[in-house]
Order: C-alpha cells, then structure tokens, then sequence
C-alpha cells in the first residue's frame, strides 16, 4: 500500500497523478511528491520501523513506491558515529558523523536517492536508466542497473577523478565523457532525455530520486534516539541533500515520530564553486551560477538546479553557510582520518572544514549538538590527497635498518 497522493507541482500546487515527468506544464516548477501525512502517523511507529531490516527502505511510507521496493535493499543505514575525538580537536561538546562513505554499494550518499528512482523507474517500465553525474551518481547507477538487468547510459565530464570513472566502467554502462563541466553535461542530459525517453534519475525521475535523500536525515533521528540535532551541516552540489534533510526532519514531526525541537541547518561549498553561500552572503534569492575550479569535483555544480530551496531551507531554520578553499578541504579530509579514521572524499572534507570555520565564527555554539554530514569515499579521490599525505619510509627487509630507522624516529 502506498501512502502518496501523487506529483504535484511545488510553485502552483497543480496534480499530475503518478508518471516519470519533473516539471509543471502550466508554470514550469518542480513537481514533487505528495504524502498522506495523517494516514502514515496513524500507522507508523518506532517499533515498527526499528523491527525493519536496516536499510534505507525502513522509512518506505513516506518514499514513492507503490509496491514492494525492487532494488537498494542493503542501502543506507549507514552508522552515525559519535566523533569525540573531533569534538576536542573543533572544542565543541557533542559531535557526530553521519558517514554515508561507507555506503552500500558505492560508498557514497548517492546509493539512496538511486534506490528509490531506479525502483520508480522499474515500477514505470522503463528498460534504460541513465544520469547526468559528477561522478558518484554515475557509480550508483551504474551498479544498481547491473544489479536490475536494466541497460544504462551514463553522462560525465571528461576531467574526473580515476576512481569515479572506474568506479561507473567497472558496471559497462555505456560511459560517455563529455568535454566540459557538469553543467554541460546537464544541458546536454536533458536534450537527449527529451529525444531518446530514458529513465533520467536526476532528469525526468528528478522528484523521485530527490526523496531518496529524505531518509539521510530520518536515519539520522532514528540514530540519536529519535530526536533532532540542533545543527546540521550539509555539504550543497545541485542542492538535492540539504533541502530534503529539512523536509526529512519536518516530515517525522508531522507524522508524530520525534519532538519538534528546534533545529538549524548549514550549507557547506567549496570556494572554488560556492554559487548559493554566495547568494546567501548577499541576501539575495537569486543565485548566480559560476564556473566551478575545484578539487571537490563531486559538488563542483556551477548552476545548481535546487538552490533556490537550499536558500529557503538554511533560512527558515535559522542556518548558515560557508565556502571553504581546496587547501582547507584537504585540511579538513585529513583531521577527520587523523581524528576518527573516516577517509572522506573532498566533498566530506569541506563539510568537516565548514563546520570548523562556523563554529570559530561562534555560529554554531560550542555545547549543542552537531552532525557534520560525510557523503563520500576518499578511496575514490586519491589524487585530492596524493601530495599532502606523508609517505611510508622505504628500508630493506633487514631488523638492523629497521632498528636504525626506529632510533632516529626516537631521536626526533
Ligand atoms: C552529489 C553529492 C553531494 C550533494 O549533492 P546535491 O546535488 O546537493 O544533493 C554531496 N556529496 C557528494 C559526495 C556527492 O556525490
Ligand atoms: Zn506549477
């Protein structure tokens, strides 16, 4: 049973039933889904939740699937890691790590937004999925077409990292690398979902992948007891994540699942490509698209699609944001492995580096709660690092070079 009322447009409220299509045709506004609040809090317990198998469908009344989930069965629920040795290095009370780098199965926070519109694309019919990506995306739906026999195509540009390329190659989608940056891939992605009518899960399945993202922050709830943390700082690319983190937590106060505690939120972008803390440092409502350079490639969006609702959902909760530059995003990849043995893509790090900088500037108190959201692997972006990490020191296999090693590592 499925507790959706179905798509509607988000600017004029106009109904479109249940079907593969994103914008409004009478006003041109995203579409989103909508829910039965009233009939999910009369059927919906903790117990019932907690009882479920520990993955990101655990929350499957308030997501789009009319049946039964079809794919991303062992992803999400991701642990949320007490981080006390971070806590003493940024001086602040109560730290956690929401760490979707370790998520199933290509460790990043991708793998939930893909769950769900790979099974709204498999409940719609369609035979190819595909996704304009920076990378991660490209991964996840990669892996999850295998893993469903559906044909998939995907869309990158053509200066990513290694890891993010084999990491989508490995799956033999039919990987296409365009020459330019993400959001001439997007421009492109969408002429060719028009003309070829794919299962684009960041296109045409937009409203339903956007609500895979939802269940980031209801695992977060779920994990400290059912309760909301007072900040959260949520790393911004098209600006999917930190909007439906909002929603997520709005949501389980709707249906009656924690307490309506107060809550703020934080954008967290890279100097290099920092289009809404810009707009957000302005004042203004509308964002100036950029041209990104930097190594957080993953978040590298120039013209995000959803920044407009990062704006909204920062303000109304009070929030703020930062921009970081690629020197303190490596800074902040290292501290977190240094602190709490989570290796972090770029993304992560300037999210750790953002969350540093907003505490100092006393925006966010010392002694409330904190949860700095990790939402990639740094296994897949050696090359972020590669120069600032140090290198082991090289000896024959011999206990005598060993011991004189040791000795002079003593002697320091
Ligand atoms: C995609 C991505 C994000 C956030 O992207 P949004 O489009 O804003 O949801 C954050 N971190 C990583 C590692 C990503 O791949
Ligand atoms: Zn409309």
């Amino acid at each position: 049973m499925s507790f959706t009322t179905g798509l509607k447009c988000r600017e004029c409220g106009e109904s479109y039933g249940w079907k593969p299509l994103h914008v409004c045709e009478m006003c041109f506004g995203p579409l989103e889904i909508g829910y039965d609040y009233d009939a999910i809090a009369s059927v919906l317990s903790h117990r019932i939740i907690e009882s479920r198998p520990r993955n990101l469908w655990r929350y499957k009344e308030l997501l789009p699937v009319s049946g039964e989930p079809r794919i991303g069965l062992y992803s999400g629920f991701t642990p949320l890691v007490k981080a006390d040795r971070l806590a003493a290095a940024l001086g602040v009370e109560e730290l956690w790590v929401k760490d979707d780098s370790c998520n199933h199965p290509t460790f990043s926070y991708k793998d939930r937004v893909v769950s769900v519109a790979i099974s709204a694309a498999i409940e719609f019919g369609f035979d190819t999925v595909s996704c304009a990506s920076t990378g991660n995306l490209a991964n996840s739906v990669s892996a999850h077409a295998a893993r469903a026999g559906l044909r998939c195509f995907i869309f990158i540009p053509d200066n990513l990292e290694r890891g993010k390329v084999i990491g989508s190659t490995v799956y033999e989608p039919t990987a296409v690398a365009i020459s330019g940056n993400y959001d001439d891939v997007n421009r492109l992605c969408t002429e060719i979902a028009d003309k070829y009518g794919w299962a684009f899960v960041n296109i045409n399945l937009r409203p339903f992948y956007t609500e895979g993202a939802k269940t980031y922050g209801f695992e977060v709830a779920e994990q400290l007891g059912w309760k909301l943390p007072q900040h959260i700082v949520v790393p911004t690319a098209g600006g999917t994540i930190l909007p439906k983190v909002a929603q997520a937590f709005e949501e389980l106060v709707r249906v009656g699942l924690v307490k309506d505690t107060p809550w703020k939120i934080y954008t967290a972008q890279a100097a290099g490509c920092a289009p809404v803390v810009n707009a957000l440092h302005r004042g203004a409502d509308l964002i100036e698209p950029v041209k990104p350079n930097t190594i957080a490639k993953s978040i590298a969006i120039g013209n995000p699609a959803d920044g407009y609702y990062v704006l909204g959902a920062v303000r109304d909760s009070g929030g703020w944001g930062e921009a970081a530059t690629d020197q303190e995003i490596v800074e902040g990849i290292r501290l977190l492995a240094r602190t709490e043995g989570i290796f972090t893509e770029p993304a992560g790090g300037t999210t750790v580096a953002v969350t540093k900088k907003l505490i100092e500037q006393g925006r966010i108190p010392r002694n409330e709660s904190i949860v700095i959201s990790v939402t990639g692997n740094g296994y897949k972006t050696l090359e972020a690092v590669t120069d600032a990490v140090p290198v082991p020191f090289n000896i024959g296999a011999r206990l005598e070079e060993f011991d004189a090693l040791y000795q002079s590592l003593e002697q320091r």
